[in-house]
C-alpha cells in the first residue's frame, strides 16, 4: 500500500519515511495566532538585526556554513529519511547548493548592500548627488515544498538573512523536521532565535502566514496552491514571489551526442524520482536519432538501481506519497491508452517499499495526452519525434508553463539561436537542472512557472526595497522650478528644453541665450 499524506488530524502532523512507511515524528500544527506571535517577536528582532554591520551578518553565515558542512551526513540521512531522495543526492542537489549559497551571500553581500550613486546626466540637476540604498523588507515569509525540503527554504532564508530580514518558515508538512533543522542550524551559528523560525502545518498554517503581518512573501509550490496564495496576497497588496511547477522539455537536434543525450535525458527525468521542478518532463528528439534515442534510454534504464537511498548503491528511490504516485499512474495510463507505446516501466515496485514507482519510458506521445501537457512530477520520460528546428521550438512552446528547457546539440551557435526563441526562465545547452546549482543564476519561470526570481543577485534584489536618497549640493539656493511663473519665465523653460533636445545646433544655441533670459535674434531689430 503507498502511503497517504501524513497529517492525522488539523493540530497533528505525523511525517513517515516515503520508503519505509517508519513514522520519524509527530509534531503539533502551529494556530493562526502562534503564527501570528511568530511574525510578531521576528517583527520585533528585524531592526536591530538590520542595523547589526554587514561583516556581523557575515559571521553568523559563515559559522552556518561550517556546521552544515561539519553536520553533512548527519543531514543528508534525514533528508533521504525524510523525503526519499538517495543520500549521494541529498549532499550535491541539497547540501553542496546551500553550502555554496552560502558562500555567495558572503562574497557578495557587501558590494550588493554598498549604496550605489546615480549620477544625474541632466544640466539642471548637477547640484544634486543621488544614491541608491537597499533596504530590508522586514520579515519574510517562506512557505516552501517536499521536494528540495533544505535547499530550496535554506537559499531563501540565507538571502532574506543577509540583507537584513527575518524569516518566518512554513515548510512543507511532508518534510517538517528537514526544515526544523534548517532552524537549528542557523541558532547553532548564533543567529538570534526570534529572526529565523519555522512554523508548522499544513494549508491552513500556510493560509495563516500569508495573511499575518509579514513584510514579503517567497511561495514555492505548484501553480494551484500558487494562485490561491497570489490571490490571498493581491488583496493586501503583499509583494510576493512565486516561484510554481514547470513541464520542462528537453529537445535533442539531429547533431547531439547520443550518448550524452540519452544518460542526461535519464538523470533529467529520474532523479529525485522525477519530483524536480526542473525535470524533464518533455523529452523531442529529431526523427534521425529518435529511434537509437529510444533503444539506448531502455537499455540505460534497465540499469538504474532503485531503492532505499539509505543504501549508497541505489540511484532513484521512492515518490513522496501515495497521492502523487496516483497522479503519475493516471498520467501514464492516459498517454498509453491514447497510443503511447511502454518501451520500460509503468509500474509500481511494491515488493521495495509502499511509495516505489519504476523509472518509465513512453514513446510516440503526442500534445493530446495529459502527459504532455500537466506536470507530472514522477520518473516518466515521455518521448516525441519531430522533424524540423522550427517544430522543436513551436512544440516546446506550446506550454502553459516556462521554468527551463534545454537543447543538446554540438553546435553552440544554433543551440544558442534555439535558446533566444524558447519561453522559459532558463535555458541550459547539453545539461539541465544543475542551473539550480549555480549560485550566481537566477531562478523562476515564465508564465504560469511563476513572478519573480530566487538565487543570484536577483534573488538578493528580491529581498531589498530600494530607496531613493538625493542630497541638494547647494541648499541656500532657491530651485529655478519652484513658484514665480511668469511669461518670462515660460521663455527660459522653452529655451533650456530647446538647448537639451533640439537637434540644430543653432536652435540650442537660440535656447540658451532664451534660457539665459536674453531676447531672440529675430527680436532685437
Ligand atoms: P503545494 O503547492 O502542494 O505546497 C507547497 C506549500 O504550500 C506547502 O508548504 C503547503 O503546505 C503550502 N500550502 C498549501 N496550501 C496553501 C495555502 N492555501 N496557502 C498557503 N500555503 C499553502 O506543492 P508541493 O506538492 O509541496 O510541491 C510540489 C510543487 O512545487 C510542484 O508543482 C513543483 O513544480 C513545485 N516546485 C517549484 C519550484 C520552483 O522553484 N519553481 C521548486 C520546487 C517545487
Amino acid at each position: 500500500m503507498a502511503t497517504e499524506p501524513k497529517i492525522v488530524s488539523a493540530s497533528t502532523l505525523v511525517t513517515t519515511n516515503p520508503a519505509t512507511g517508519e513514522v520519524l515524528g509527530e509534531l503539533s500544527c502551529s494556530t493562526p495566532d502562534e503564527v501570528r506571535a511568530s511574525v510578531l517577536r521576528a517583527k520585533a528582532a528585524q531592526p536591530q538585526w538590520q542595523a547589526t554591520p554587514v561583516r556581523e551578518r557575515i559571521q553568523i553565515l559563515r559559522r552556518f556554513q561550517q556546521l552544515l558542512n561539519e553536520r553533512r551526513d548527519e543531514l543528508a540521512r534525514l533528508i533521504c529519511r525524510e523525503a526519499g531522495k538517495p543520500t549521494a543526492e541529498a549532499l550535491v542537489t541539497e547540501i553542496s547548493v546551500v553550502l555554496d549559497t552560502a558562500e555567495f551571500c558572503i562574497r557578495r553581500a557587501h558590494n550588493f548592500l554598498r549604496p550605489q550613486p546615480l549620477p544625474h546626466r541632466n544640466p539642471a540637476m548637477k547640484t544634486k548627488r543621488g544614491k541608491l540604498v537597499r533596504e530590508p523588507y522586514g520579515v519574510i515569509g517562506i512557505i516552501s515544498p517536499w521536494n528540495y525540503p533544505f535547499s530550496i527554504p535554506a537559499i531563501e532564508t540565507l538571502a532574506a538573512l543577509i540583507t537584513g530580514n527575518a524569516v518566518v518558515l512554513k515548510p512543507s508538512e511532508f518534510t517538517p523536521l528537514i526544515g526544523l533543522e534548517l532552524e537549528r542550524l542557523l541558532h547553532a551559528a548564533g543567529l538570534h532565535p526570534d529572526l529565523m523560525q519555522v512554523v508548522m502545518g499544513e494549508a491552513p498554517a500556510g493560509a495563516a502566514l500569508t495573511e499575518s503581518p509579514i513584510d514579503k512573501l517567497i511561495f514555492t509550490g505548484s501553480v494551484a496552491t500558487g494562485k490561491r496564495v497570489g490571490e490571498a496576497a493581491a488583496r493586501r497588496l503583499l509583494p510576493v514571489v512565486l516561484e510554481l511547477g514547470g513541464k520542462d522539455p528537453m529537445i535533442v537536434l539531429d547533431d547531439a551526442n547520443l550518448e550524452i543525450a540519452t544518460s542526461g535525458a535519464l538523470w533529467g527525468a529520474f532523479m529525485n524520482a522525477g519530483q524536480t521542478c526542473l525535470s524533464v518532463e518533455r523529452c523531442y528528439v529529431h526523427r534521425s536519432l529518435y529511434q537509437p534515442f529510444l533503444a539506448l534510454s531502455r537499455d540505460k534504464i534497465a540499469r538504474l538501481r532503485v531503492g532505499n537511498g539509505l543504501d549508497s548503491e541505489v540511484e532513484i528511490g521512492p515518490m513522496i506519497h501515495g497521492r502523487q504516485l496516483q497522479i503519475v499512474e493516471a498520467q501514464v495510463n492516459d498517454a498509453v491508452a491514447r497510443g503511447a507505446r511502454l518501451l520500460a516501466g509503468g509500474k509500481r515496485l511494491s515488493e521495495l517499499g509502499p511509495n516505489f514507482y519504476a523509472p518509465t519510458l513512453l514513446a510516440d506521445v503526442t500534445h493530446e495526452m495529459r502527459i504532455m501537457q500537466e506536470e507530472t512530477f514522477g520518473p516518466v520520460l515521455p518521448v516525441a519525434p519531430f522533424d524540423s528546428d522550427e517544430e522543436a521550438v513551436r512544440l516546446a512552446n506550446d506550454s502553459d508553463f516556462g521554468l527551463a528547457a534545454s537543447v543538446w546539440t554540438r553546435n553552440r551557435r544554433r543551440g544558442e539561436a534555439m535558446a533566444r526563441k524558447i519561453k522559459a526562465g532558463t535555458v541550459m545547452l547539453n545539461d539541465m537542472i544543475s542551473c539550480f546549482g549555480i549560485a550566481e543564476a537566477p531562478h523562476g519561470g515564465f508564465k504560469q512557472s511563476g513572478i519573480g526570481r530566487t538565487h543570484g543577485e536577483l534573488g538578493l534584489h528580491e529581498m531589498v526595497q530600494v530607496k531613493y536618497v538625493d542630497v541638494d549640493l547647494v541648499p541656500g539656493m532657491p530651485k529655478v522650478w519652484w513658484f514665480g511663473y511668469g511669461r518670462k519665465y515660460q521663455q527660459q523653460m522653452e529655451g533650456f528644453i530647446d538647448l537639451l533636445f533640439a537637434r540644430r545646433w543653432t536652435a540650442k544655441l537660440r535656447g540658451a541665450l532664451r534660457a539665459a533670459g536674453l531676447p531672440r535674434r529675430s527680436n532685437r531689430i
